[in-house]
């Protein structure tokens, strides 16, 4: 590293520490040193402190000594690459104390669209899709594109590869001034101005904290996740002044590289971690390429941007051109598997009015039938594919989808009728990715598209019987009825200890991967990371343990773990990577388990949040007593059968209620629990505290009070 590069990251990174410092004592004056500092939502107090070096900040006076040592140890002014990251770790201490006073007294700091620091539930939310290869990379822009035209073709052609990116100082402006979509729904984070950029780096941070299993404080473990796990690189752009030199010295500490649009002359550049590419249209290529990330280029012939940015997009029926089904109109979809001969690749046909024939805020039928052929289709990989419509349509920008089946509901934006989408495309959309994304089981795709009211009836009568027959099958499909179980290991990228065990009835913990889900996964990649397991040999029936799986577990685990049981949590239970939907705790006192969602942000009867529950059983390691599940999971046949099932459940969140209510009737009424079993159980507006609500259990006698103690 040249001489210049390294006196300017120790001028920045002592012009961040003495910032730090002077901010630090005005708070200490203004609020005292006992005052408490957090930022919210998050397991892992100051995540940059608490994984580098562990020391707990819960006040204003913790911070004196960190920042002390910080000054001493870090700020040498020699100039040499060690001392250079040196300064570059001081700089991300500066950052993290910086930022973390602006939330003293102040919840909520930033105005919109700066999101300021992101909470767990949203790293948390991105888990899968950044390990399973949905979201192959983070990439952090900072500093002012040359033009707003310039920022806004950057981010955009991030976007459409499915980059998430973090967006700091004046190209957020810029951005916005380009009517570029930026918010968490877009997966494009205007974090905010100057030190916020830490909240990137404190985000990565706590993917080793919450999906690594890295110790707090562990240094040298963490470094490592971050350069060998976590796929984010940096995009500076403007002038390289000291600080901004410092932090690009933090990013390397990370193992981040660094590309800038500015023209360095070589003697300020080090190949492979930080180079320049002074032309808009290859920043891009050369960031992938030095962070080794590799694309899967799937060229779709539509005239709307396609990636799991806009997964998130919601169309309002103001901003809508044309709205379908959703109970206003007739709707459905039906992935059908045929025969060779009944599918001509490719062919797309619409049945009725194209868009141009449909008035703006008109609502017609829908009809979307995918005929699919394969070698190694199987009659269950129907609903497997069916569910990914959702997702293909909705990763098109202007494009709204939700729910499934007959129920389904579509909306196309004004902006992408504008952009010259047409019904048609649909069919485009989802021939392009379903032949991309399941290759080994698609090979010929047609698709029909209906639009016209007549035309519609018999198909949707066909689609019912379809989906009927289905069920039923579903229905007969449980862990006694199959020989075979998967494995889920995708989450071993974040989380490399880490093994699901997926069986008919137990969703994977992310919600993601059922079993036929892994079934379908496994035929495409067969050495990926679905295995199937047969049974073999059942050790313990009511817990649920099998030789066979344990085997498994031991080597795929890394050794870490022996033996797993799938019915109960309370002895050697399934690990949790991190990305959970939902966690299970147990609540000694009501002598039942309690269960709270990534979506509820409340405290909790066991005295903590999701947050810091999740912070507590994460890692791939297990936690008797704690457990992460998928959502529907709770509604299964056996759902935690050693413990006493569903009647063990005595609190969750009203969301989750609602969201369960028919299944969770049903399931209760077939156990014997009665159909009210539901009001029985507590909620947050009964209690968060676990005295606050055994009135409650007692008064509706609910069952498990009189159930066996369950520690
Ligand atoms: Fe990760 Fe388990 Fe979901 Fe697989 S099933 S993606 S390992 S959480
Ligand atoms: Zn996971």
């Amino acid at each position: 590293m040249s001489k210049q590069i390294c006196e300017l990251a120790y001028q920045g990174a002592s012009t961040a520490v003495g910032l730090a410092e002077k901010l630090l004592n005005e708070a200490i004056e203004k609020h005292g040193v006992g005052a408490a500092v957090a930022y919210p939502d998050t397991a892992y107090k100051l995540p940059m402190i608490t994984a580098l070096s562990g020391e707990e900040i819960l006040t204003l006076g913790d911070i004196v000594p960190v920042l002390k040592r910080i000054k001493e140890n870090n700020l040498r002014p020699e100039p040499e690459l060690g001392n250079a990251l040196l300064s570059g770790e001081a700089t991300l201490y500066a950052g993290e104390i910086i930022e973390a006073l602006r939330y003293v007294g102040n919840a909520n700091p930033d105005e919109p669209p700066y999101t300021g620091f992101l909470p767990d539930r949203i790293l948390r939310k991105f888990g899968v899709p950044l390990v399973d290869g949905t979201i192959p990379g983070v990439a952090v822009i900072t500093g002012k594109a040359k033009d707003a035209k310039a920022a806004a073709a950057l981010v955009k052609d991030l976007q459409a590869k499915g980059i998430l990116v973090m967006l700091v100082n004046d190209i957020i402006e810029q951005c916005i001034e380009e009517n570029i979509k930026v918010g968490v729904d877009y997966l494009t984070f205007p974090l905010g101005k100057f030190t916020q950029i830490i909240h990137a780096v404190n985000f990565a941070a706590r993917a080793g904290l919450a999906f690594g299993g890295v110790p707090k404080g562990e240094r040298a473990r963490m470094l490592e996740y971050q350069k060998n796990r976590v796929p984010a690189f940096v995009i500076a752009l403007g002038e390289l002044d000291a600080v901004t030199v410092a932090i690009g010295a933090g990013a390397l500490f990370m193992g981040f590289p660094i590309v800038t649009d500015q023209a360095l002359p070589p003697e300020l550049t080090i190949p492979g971690l930080l180079e320049p590419q002074p032309d808009y249209d290859k920043i891009v290529k050369l960031a992938l390429e030095l962070r080794n990330i590799k694309l899967k280029i799937v060229d779709i012939p539509v005239p709307i941007t396609v990636g799991p940015a806009f997964e998130g997009e919601t169309i309002r029926k103001k901003d809508a051109w044309v709205e379908f089904g959703g109970g206003r109109a007739p709707g459905f979809e039906l992935v059908r598997m045929c025969d060779a001969d009944e599918v001509e690749d490719g062919k797309i046909v619409v049945v009725g009015p194209e868009i141009d024939d449909m008035p703006e805020g008109s609502v017609f039928p829908l009809g979307i039938m995918v005929d699919i052929y394969g070698r190694k289709m199987q009659e269950d990989f129907e609903g497997v594919l069916e569910r990914r419509i959702h997702y293909f349509i909705n990763y098109g920008e202007g494009l709204w989808h939700v729910a499934q089946r007959d129920l389904c509901w579509l909306r196309i934006s004004k902006g992408a009728k504008a952009a010259g989408f047409k019904i048609r495309h649909y069919g485009e959309l989802l021939i392009a990715k379903f032949k991309s994304d399941y290759p080994a089981i698609v090979d010929r795709v047609q698709v029909t598209l209906i639009t016209d009211a007549k035309a519609i009836e018999d198909k949707i009568a066909l689609a019912r019987t379809k989906y009927q027959a289905r069920d039923a099958r579903l229905k007969g499909l449980t862990d006694e009825s199959v020989d075979t179980f998967y494995s889920c290991t995708l989450c071993q990228s974040f989380a490399p200890n880490h093994v699901c065990i997926v069986s008919p009835e137990r969703v994977g913990l992310c919600g993601a991967v059922s079993w036929l889900d892994a079934k379908a996964s496994n035929e495409i990649t067969p050495t990926g990371p679905n295995q199937p397991i047969a049974k073999g040999e059942c050790l313990d029936e009511q817990k649920g343990m099998w030789q066979n799986l344990n085997d498994f577990l031991y080597s795929a685990s890394n050794r870490t773990l022996e033996e797993v049981n799938l019915y109960t949590l309370m002895d050697k239970p399934m690990t949790s990577c991190g990305c959970f939907e939902a966690i299970i705790a147990v609540l000694p006192m009501t002598n039942g388990v309690m269960i709270t969602t990534r979506e509820h942000s409340g405290d909790t009867p066991c005295g903590m949040t999701f947050s810091s529950l999740a912070g507590t059983c994460g890692g791939g390691v297990q936690t008797p007593g704690f457990m992460g599940v998928g959502r529907r999971y709770i509604v299964s046949s056996k759902f935690i059968p050693a413990d006493g099932g569903l009647g063990r459940i005595v609190w969750m969140p009203k969301e989750l209620k609602d969201y369960l209510k028919d299944e969770l009737t049903e399931r209760s009424v077939s156990l014997g629990l009665g159909a009210d079993f539901i009001d029985k159980i507590a909620d947050e507006t009964i209690g968060t505290t676990e005295e606050s609500i055994l009135p409650f259990l007692e008064e509706k006698q609910h069952p498990a009070l009189k159930m066996p103690p369950l520690m």
